[in-house]
This record gives C-alpha cells, sequence and structure tokens, in this order.
C-alpha cells in the first residue's frame, strides 16, 4: 500500500487514524452487522453519532448555548444562497471581499439583495488584507459577511468589523485551525472536506435570534429553522459524512485537546514553509506576511515552466497536488490540521534540492 502527501486545497487529507478505523468498522458498527452506510437515521446509533460530533463541536469551539450546530448539505456554496433567505430584514448586506470564495458568495446574495463592498483586496489579487474603514458599513445592515480564509490565495482575516449587524463568516478552510469567538458572530459555517471531514456535510452555527425569521416563501430546505426544529434529520442527512467527522472531531480532541494548541500545531507547520520561502534565493511566497493564511501557503519561482517543473517532479516522490489555482498559477501547499507534520519536512527538503539543481 502506498499513501502520499496530498497537498490539494479540498478534499484534503484526513488522519490515518480516523481511515482506519472507520474501515475497521466498515462492515459490522458496534455488532449492528450492518454499515453505517446503510442504517436509518432514525435509529439510536445513528442519533448517537449526531449527538457526539455536536458536543465535540461545542467543547472544541466553545460554543455557547444560544447558538445551534446545524447539519446542512450543499457544502459551503449552498450557504450562500441560505444567508439572504434566512437574514433578509432590510436587504442590504455588507461585504469584506478577500477572494474568489468572498466573490461568490457576494455573488449569491445579490441574487436576493443589495451587498455593499466595504473593502476588497481585488487590486493586488488578493494577496492582502484590506482595511475595513468604519464609515464604509452600511448602518443596519442585515448581516456583515467575510471570508475567515481565503483558501485560493492564501490569506486569513484577522478582524472583525465594529457592527451592529450580525456577522457572518465563511470557514471553511479555517474552523478548528484556531480559537475563534463564536459569540462575536451571527452565524459561521464551513463545509467538511477541508478541515473536518468529507464532502456531503456542512455545518452551520447559528446564534438562535437569526433563526425563524425566514420568510414565509423560503424553500423548506434553505431553512435554518428547518434544521434547528428537526435535529438536522428532516430529510435523511448525511449520516456517514457526519459519522467521519465524529472521528475526526474526536482525532482533534485526543490529539490536540484545544484549539489554541491547533493553532500552535498549525503555526508551527506552516511557519517552517514559510521560513524556507523568505530566505530562499529561488521561491518567494506570495502573500504579504501580516496576511498569511495558516492553512494554504501559496508560492512560486517567477518562472512558469519551472513552477510546472517542481509541480511534476515533486509528484513523482509522493508530494502530490501541489498546482496553483488555475487563475494564480505557481504553487499552493494545503496544510490543515489532519495533514501531518512529515508531509511540510519532505516538502521543504524536495524544495532545497530543487533550488540547488536550479538556481541560476
Ligand atoms: C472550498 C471552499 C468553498 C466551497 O465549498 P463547497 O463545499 O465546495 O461548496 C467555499 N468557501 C471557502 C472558503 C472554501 O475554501
Amino acid at each position: 500500500m502506498k499513501r502520499v502527501y496530498n497537498f490539494s486545497a479540498g478534499p484534503a487529507m484526513l488522519p490515518e487514524a480516523v481511515l482506519m478505523k472507520a474501515q475497521s468498522e466498515m462492515l459490522d458498527y458496534e455488532g449492528s452487522g450492518m454499515s453505517i452506510m446503510e442504517m436509518s437515521h432514525r435509529g439510536k446509533m445513528v442519533r448517537s453519532i449526531f449527538e457526539e460530533a455536536e458536543g465535540l463541536f461545542r467543547e472544541l469551539m466553545e460554543i455557547p448555548e444560544n447558538y445551534q450546530i446545524l447539519f446542512c448539505q450543499g457544502g459551503a456554496s449552498l450557504q450562500f444562497s441560505m444567508l439572504p433567505f434566512n437574514l433578509y430584514k432590510n436587504g442590504v448586506a455588507d461585504f469584506l471581499i478577500t477572494g474568489n470564495w468572498s466573490e461568490k458568495a457576494k455573488a449569491e446574495v445579490s441574487r436576493y439583495m443589495s451587498v455593499n463592498v466595504v473593502g476588497s483586496s481585488k487590486d493586488r489579487h488578493y494577496a492582502y488584507i484590506p482595511e475595513i474603514k468604519p464609515e464604509k458599513l452600511t448602518p443596519n445592515a442585515d448581516f456583515y459577511h467575510y471570508t475567515a480564509n481565503n483558501t485560493i490565495y492564501g490569506t486569513a482575516v484577522h478582524t472583525l468589523p465594529m457592527t451592529d449587524a450580525p456577522i457572518v463568516a465563511d470557514m471553511t478552510s479555517a474552523i478548528l485551525a484556531k480559537p475563534y469567538d463564536v459569540s462575536k458572530h451571527g452565524l459561521i459555517y464551513a463545509g467538511a472536506q477541508k478541515q473536518f471531514g468529507i464532502a456531503g456535510l456542512t455545518v452551520a452555527i447559528v446564534r438562535d435570534d437569526l433563526i425563524g425569521n425566514a420568510k414565509e416563501e423560503t424553500p423548506t430546505m434553505l431553512n435554518y429553522k428547518t434544521y434547528a426544529n428537526n435535529e438536522s434529520m428532516y430529510n435523511t442527512p448525511p449520516v456517514y459524512a457526519v459519522y467521519l467527522t465524529l472521528l475526526v472531531l474526536r482525532w482533534y480532541k485526543e490529539t490536540f485537546g484545544t484549539l489554541a494548541k491547533v493553532q500552535e500545531h498549525q503555526t508551527h507547520k506552516t511557519g517552517i514553509l514559510y521560513d524556507f520561502l523568505d530566505q530562499s534565493a529561488l521561491f518567494h511566497a506570495f502573500v504579504d506576511k501580516e496576511a498569511r493564511s495558516t492553512q494554504n501557503v501559496t508560492f512560486g519561482t517567477k518562472d512558469d515552466a519551472l513552477d510546472k517543473l517542481f509541480v511534476d517532479e515533486a509528484a513523482k516522490v509522493g508530494l502530490v497536488n501541489l498546482g496553483g489555482y488555475r487563475t494564480i498559477g505557481g504553487m499552493r501547499a494545503s496544510i490543515y490540521t489532519p495533514h501531518p507534520l512529515e508531509g511540510v519536512l519532505k516538502l521543504v527538503e524536495f524544495m532545497k534540492e530543487f533550488e540547488v539543481k536550479h538556481s541560476v
């Protein structure tokens, strides 16, 4: 059997222990004689998987009592559409634009309401985090939206605005990577396949007062109330995806205990790569220092052909999916929490050798 170090932006590496555990329980889950995939979501076993997963989210993220943890489908992308249906009041939303995902969220929201951009880093390919000017915020905005970690360009947002509007965060590539103050947010959502599981599950953490105000014509499955009132089981939920998330959350707890420890781990892992990039004669990091992500590291050599060669050669030694996003080029190493330290050490070792071979 061969396992590679997968630097894909998502779906991404899962902890090996999680995959092994899932394998061992594949045919017979806890003596039931069936796989979780074959089991009714109305039964006790599935219910306890949902409850434990929810409890672990609450514990790890220190989620206050007045927030619901909802297990949705449709990816983070469907959340873009759910926001206007559920949060519409006056018809304006503020947006901080830090990359393609914030652009996509804005595009969906703007089908249903006006959108006001409070800052954008588009002018320099999203290589920095724009300043939020207080005078740009809309009084009585229905919500303020930002993307906590820009997966494509590799930047992270560290500041929240002074606003009375509920703050909504797309945390798909950020959640569980460090402690976030949930109580400062009205709504946090994240697709599972980057930081805590597999595609098919999206978690939405929603403050109670933001549930139940959707307009009458809101489709049932786009209404957070449907999930809140039915323990995320109004229709057949993605049980296996929730089960895998439970295994990953248990792994977080056993391996790190707290998100402060996860943050140390992420900063250490990506720091090794950034330190190398900052002194390298051949490679350079794309992102301004103060804006750097601890999950997605973008870099290049200033020579497209050499970048391509790097990606190809790296793949040959088991460092795969290092190509940058198609509109950006260069390289991107996505290093989510489950990505082992050894993968990064091996990558930096390979970069050193490549640099010696190709320096002019
Ligand atoms: C990957 C990603 C998405 C899209 O997630 P889907 O689950 O594929 O819809 C949205 N936002 C961010 C920040 C992402 O990294």
